[in-house]
């Protein structure tokens, strides 16, 4: 059923027609036919309605947009890939940035460097450096966009091996609250290269990164399951093994249910299982000797592993979540998995109350550990590994159902956890939540904040409040 639009305070409907002529990309209202469309978000959970989406051509729209935000004191929301879980790419009443045309990347392969548009998603980076044999580390879907992950951190199937997303960026064009256009790395306002490095939107829109290429090409992917009742098991076996095994071997522990398709067996389709999901990064003929301990944990019900591509790798789980589901978040830190964290993990990843929930214990040591504590924004480098408890259903109905199951996990594990969680898995949880997760961070970002943003123009995300 349609709603109106409550603007955002100071906003007239002229104002807008204003804006859409000084734009070279379109701006789409509720009057426009593809409002609806355009204002859909990944997480279907979340139903918001912008004023206005302008769907940037270049960096020149960018600017032009925030211009007309801070002048006109309008919510400003800034969108990637949209695939935030608290919808954080979108705003009620403002005007959303919408970068989703901007999606180049150009591929240097003889200096090894990516320029990546700050709309494009992780589809469109993958395929660009794939053609070169080239990759760097990015998420495990890749439909997500390389704007958000990058600014929250970026965590994969590579992180052991090659580092968080940002551990490989080497600069970023930032159009600022002020309008100007600047550059921010080692060399350039390093002050703010800090803090993009994990303190999300907070501090401009990102219109290009630059990343440095590793020669990749082909990685040995792919599941292993066992059954529940091997669950605690594999799960004591991971925690031991993952952090003492080398950085080409990535890892993630998951509580799955099997998808009902081929290639997984028919007498597996359904059943809630273990998972642990492999990336080895070396030489594929050791690759047996890696994954040869787990095999002896406990008899798996299936072992899935090829070569394959990067970027096959990065669409392999696509298809499991489609955009427009209901989907519920909650995420922690961890440095250690004690036994009773075990059960809790058994106990709570056996009750997953529809197939595409899921919980995931992704390793975020080897090189990422390796960056030291206060290189960048990012404040757990002494963590282990990063859960998110991922709620998911298409069904409206069961969104009561899938929170219920979600944060009833998260409370029983939460105790046993670092106290913050990585930005990107977190749904809007307050203040508490973001110092918590920025530690000792959190004062030298708001004293950035203060610098490039005091006004707040940049609020829609895990917010940062600006010292004064
Ligand atoms: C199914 C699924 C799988 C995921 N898997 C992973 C994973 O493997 N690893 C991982 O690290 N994360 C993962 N995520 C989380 C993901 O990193 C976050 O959802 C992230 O916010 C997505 O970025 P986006 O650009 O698509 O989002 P958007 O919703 O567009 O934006 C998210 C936030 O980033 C800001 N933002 C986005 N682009 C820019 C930009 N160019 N400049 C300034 N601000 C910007 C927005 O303002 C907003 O605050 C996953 C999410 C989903 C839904």
């Amino acid at each position: 059923m349609e709603r109106t639009v409550d603007l955002s305070p100071g906003l007239a409907p002229g104002d807008i027609e204003g804006l859409r002529g000084s734009l070279r990309g379109p701006v789409i209202t509720a009057s426009d036919p593809g409002y609806d469309d355009a204002r859909k978000l990944y997480n279907a959970m979340v139903d918001k309605r912008p004023a206005a989406i302008a769907r940037c051509a270049d960096t020149a729209d960018v600017v032009t947009c925030v211009n007309f935000a801070r002048s006109n004191g309008v919510d400003l929301a800034v969108r990637g890939g949209g695939h935030n879980g608290a919808g954080l790419g979108s705003v009620d009443g403002g005007l959303v940035v919408d970068l989703s045309s901007m999606r180049t990347v150009q591929v240097d392969p003889e200096s090894r460097v990516a320029q990546v548009s700050g709309g494009a998603l992780l589809s469109d980076v993958d395929r660009a450096t794939g053609e070169f044999g080239l990759a760097f580390p990015v998420g495990v879907l890749s439909t997500t966009g390389i704007g958000g992950l990058t600014l929250g951190g970026g965590i994969g199937n590579m992180t052991r091996t090659l580092g968080l997303t940002i551990d490989n960026l080497i600069e970023a064009e930032v159009v600022l609250a002020d309008g100007s256009l600047v550059k921010a790395s080692e060399r350039e306002n390093n002050d703010l290269f800090w803090a993009i490095r994990g303190g999300g939107g907070n501090f401009g829109v990102v219109t290009g990164f630059t990343f440095r290429l590793h020669p990749l090409s082909t990685v040995v992917f792919g599941p292993t399951l066992w059954h529940l009742d091997d669950a605690a098991q594999v799960l004591r076996f991971f925690r031991d093994y993952l952090p003492s095994a080398r950085d080409t071997v990535n890892g993630y522990f998951a509580f799955i249910t099997v998808p009902p398709v081929p290639p997984f067996p028919e007498e597996l389709r359904l059943k809630k299982m273990a998972a642990i999901v492999w990336c080895y990064t070396g030489d594929p003929d050791k690759a047996d000797e890696a994954f040869k301990p787990a095999l002896a944990v406990a008899e798996p019900a299936l072992h899935g592993v090829m070569t394959v591509p990067v970027a096959a790798m990065n669409t392999a789980f696509d298809p499991l979540y489609p955009p427009g589901t209901q989907q519920y978040w909650r995420a922690d830190f961890i440095d250690s998995i004690t036994d009773r964290a075990v059960e809790l993990n058994v106990e709570h990843g056996s009750r997953m109350p529809t197939p595409q929930c899921t919980s995931h214990i992704y390793p975020v040591d080897g090189a990422a550990s390796r960056v030291g504590k206060d290189d960048t924004a990012w404040a757990y480098r002494d963590a282990k590994w990063a859960q998110v408890y991922f709620a998911v259903d298409p069904d409206p109905l069961h969104a009561g159902a899938l929170k219920e199951w979600c944060v009833n996990y998260y409370d029983a594990l939460h105790p046993y956890s670092m106290g913050g969680a990585y930005v990107n898995f977190m749904m809007e949880e307050g203040q508490d939540r973001v110092r918590a997760t920025y530690r000792g961070h959190y004062d030298r970002l708001a004293q950035i904040k203060g610098r490039y943003d005091p006004a707040n123009l940049f609020h829609v995300n895990q917010n940062i409040k600006p010292a004064s």
